[in-house]
């Protein structure tokens, strides 16, 4: 059944034919007037995805977001009420509003108000959190994603006709962006029948690479690349970085004749086997007729307890359950392992005892190679995959970083920020000096002392601070910053692991006798007002990084011993890395001829 009955044609959508919602060309000048008359409903990222996918077809025979009858069958038996198979809910959730009211029609706008669609509103209908959470995702922890994401979506599930004005624009990769009806004529010039579609939403190395041609050669078929690139799992690789691996791979590494890539813009629900009947589903709309589903297919991680929500194998049970009625079969893969004697990979199974195997988990790629700036290696992934990955992740030497510099007018902080300022360069860093003073000459020209003026300075800050950090610099940040929240705002604007807060810990006696710029004498008489630590609170940090003593330390020492501490966590580099250099490479010399077992013995 999972084989397509004429060698030459693609499998038949499911359900007979490819849902379309997309008006005629004619029909949209009067009813784009009409939707600009209606009110309308600002979409989520995620209902963004679910529109697009249920206009172009890719949800067949779904064509309009759950109406309860549905949605209740899909949450018990993995069926819509016609009787086909679908595991996943594709809902529309909104806040009731009076705006939206059932027998009327609303429009569909994407965040910035562009038109998508206008919707009957036919149905409106509670859902119920824990039932979801348990029949989908076979759980109610809220460290799964979804979990955690639906306790803020809106409690009622609206749904009806929907006509699409315009699909959702996108602008990048837009000529492998194609639809289930793009990819169906694509995959016909093949001419062949067998298509073996991958799910993908890492990058590709060479175990991957190796297990698609095993199953494009086991099946006689066309590999069917269709990475997802909407929403993913939080902290996987940016979507950018992984089709520009899959297009280097795919011009380079596979047969052109046997393989197409297209890009499926689908937010996933990491649900586990549910989730991988349906990316089958999806595929069948697409032409293929095997998926391939390796171990924990589409899984969300660990639970609150450390453990996994699905068993390793559990999707490819439940697809394979449902292969005879989907049309569409499973191709199960092993883990491979490397075998650096013979150079080649092998599914871990058919390896014999005591012979010499490797591998690189996810977490040594990340912390043993791209953190230390080591290039993969070549028997691991493939060159350009290696570059593409060490651009996007570069070793936290060249990774942006917060030095925030807090504590009384007077404390030290601008004093202390110019010497590191100094010293960084000095390491290769390039710095940028945001000091609170000067800031409020340009940036934050205008703003006063009020409580409101501060934090709308700090944010200002903390707001550039988080963008140098972005783009790999390193911003050394010097205000008085009083208010504890706002720090911690600013901390998380920046990213918690890349903010280094400085507590520039000088008592109010001692800033009051330096007095450099006589204002605490005259905030002593009252003639500035709200005065940091006269008659305005200071909030000290109660986890700095790092405090500093200003009376026992000159502000050279202080600067060195933050120095230090950024070369500690691995944002400097330690002076002794230019001869460890020369040293590795006389090592890469003499080792050439002998790649994998040099590469190897690095680690
Ligand atoms: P802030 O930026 O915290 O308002 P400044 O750095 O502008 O403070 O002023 C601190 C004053 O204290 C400077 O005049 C500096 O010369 C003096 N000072 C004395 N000892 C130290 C020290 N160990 N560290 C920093 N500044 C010191
Ligand atoms: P904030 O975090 O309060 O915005 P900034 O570092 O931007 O602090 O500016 C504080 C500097 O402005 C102080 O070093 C001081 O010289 C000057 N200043 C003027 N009025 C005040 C005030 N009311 N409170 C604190 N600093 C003041």
């Amino acid at each position: 059944m999972s084989a397509a009955a004429d060698p030459l044609t693609l499998i038949t959508p499911y359900g007979g034919s490819l849902v379309d919602l997309v008006v005629s060309a004619e029909a949209l000048v009067e009813l784009k007037a009409y939707a600009n008359s209606l009110p309308s409903l600002q979409l989520s990222e995620r209902a963004i995805s679910d529109l697009e996918l249920l206009a172009t077809g890719a949800f067949s025979p779904l064509n309009r977001f759950m109406g309860r009858g549905d949605c209740q069958q899909v949450l018990d038996e993995m069926r819509l009420a016609s009787g086909h198979i679908f595991p996943i809910p594709v809902t529309l959730p909104v806040e009731p509003n009076h705006q939206i009211r059932l027998d009327r029609d609303i429009t569909l706008r994407d965040a910035k108000n562009e038109l998508l669609a206008v919707m009957a509103v036919e149905e409106m209908y509670e859902w119920h959190l824990d039932e979801i959470a348990q029949k989908i995702y076979g759980t109610k922890d809220s460290r799964h994603p979804l979990i955690a994401e639906m306790h803020s979506w809106g409690k009622l599930n609206i749904s009806g006709r929907l006509q699409i004005l315009q699909l959702p624009r996108r602008y990048d990769f837009q000529d492998i962006r194609l639809t289930a009806a793009q990819t169906r004529a694509q995959l016909e010039t093949f001419e062949c029948a067998n298509v073996v579609a991958f799910q993908t939403r890492n990058p590709l190395h060479r175990a991957h690479e190796e297990l698609t041609k095993r199953a494009v050669r086991e099946k006689n078929g066309v590999l069917f690349l269709h990475p997802v690139v909407g929403m993913t799992k939080v902290g996987d690789v940016d979507h950018y970085s992984r089709v520009r691996i899959y297009k280097a791979l795919v011009e380079r590494y596979y047969d052109r004749s046997r393989v197409l890539l297209s890009l499926l813009p689908l937010a996933m629900r990491l649900a586990g086997p549910r989730e991988a009947l349906w990316h089958a589903l999806i595929r069948r709309n697409y032409g293929a007729n095997f998926l391939i589903i390796g171990r924990d297919h589409a899984s969300p991680g660990v639970n609150s307890k450390g453990e996994p929500f699905y068993g390793p194998y559990d999707a490819q049970e439940l697809v394979g359950r449902f292969t005879g009625e989907l049309g569409v079969g499973v191709v199960p893969f092993e883990e491979l392992v490397y075998l650096p004697d013979e150079k080649r990979y092998e599914e871990i199974s058919k390896v014999p005892p005591q012979t010499r195997t490797t591998s690189i988990s996810g977490t040594e790629v990340r912390d043993a190679y791209l953190n230390n700036g080591q290039k993969l290696p070549s028997w691991f992934t493939r060159p350009e995959v290696a570059e593409i990955l060490s651009d996007t992740y570069p070793p936290r030497h060249r990774q942006g970083v917060c030095v925030w510099f807090t504590g009384l007018s007077g404390a030290g902080k601008s004093t202390t920020a110019e010497v590191l300022t100094t010293l960084l360069p000095e390491h290769g860093r390039r710095v940028t000096l945001l000091d609170g003073d000067v800031v409020r000459t340009h940036l934050s020209k205008g703003l006063g002392f009020s409580k409101e003026d501060r934090d709308v300075n700090i944010r200002r800050i903390g707001f550039v601070a988080a963008e140098i950090v972005r783009h790999g610099g390193v911003a050394v940040c010097a205000a008085v910053s009083p208010y504890r929240p706002t720090r911690n705002d600013v901390r998380n604007m920046v990213g918690t692991e890349r903010f280094v807060e400085v507590f520039v810990d000088t008592p109010l006696e001692v800033c009051e006798r330096r007095d450099t710029k006589g204002m605490y004498e005259k905030a002593r008489r009252g003639k500035i007002k709200d005065f940091t630590g006269i008659d305005d609170p200071y909030d000290p940090p109660l986890h700095a990084e790092i405090t500093l003593n200003t009376i026992s330390h000159t502000p050279d020492q202080n600067a060195r011993l933050i120095l230090n501490h950024l070369t500690h966590r691995g944002f400097v580099r330690a002076a002794s890395h230019i001869v460890a250099a020369t040293h590795s490479k006389m090592v890469d010399i003499e080792q050439a001829g002998n790649e994998n077992v040099q590469e190897m013995g690095t680690y």
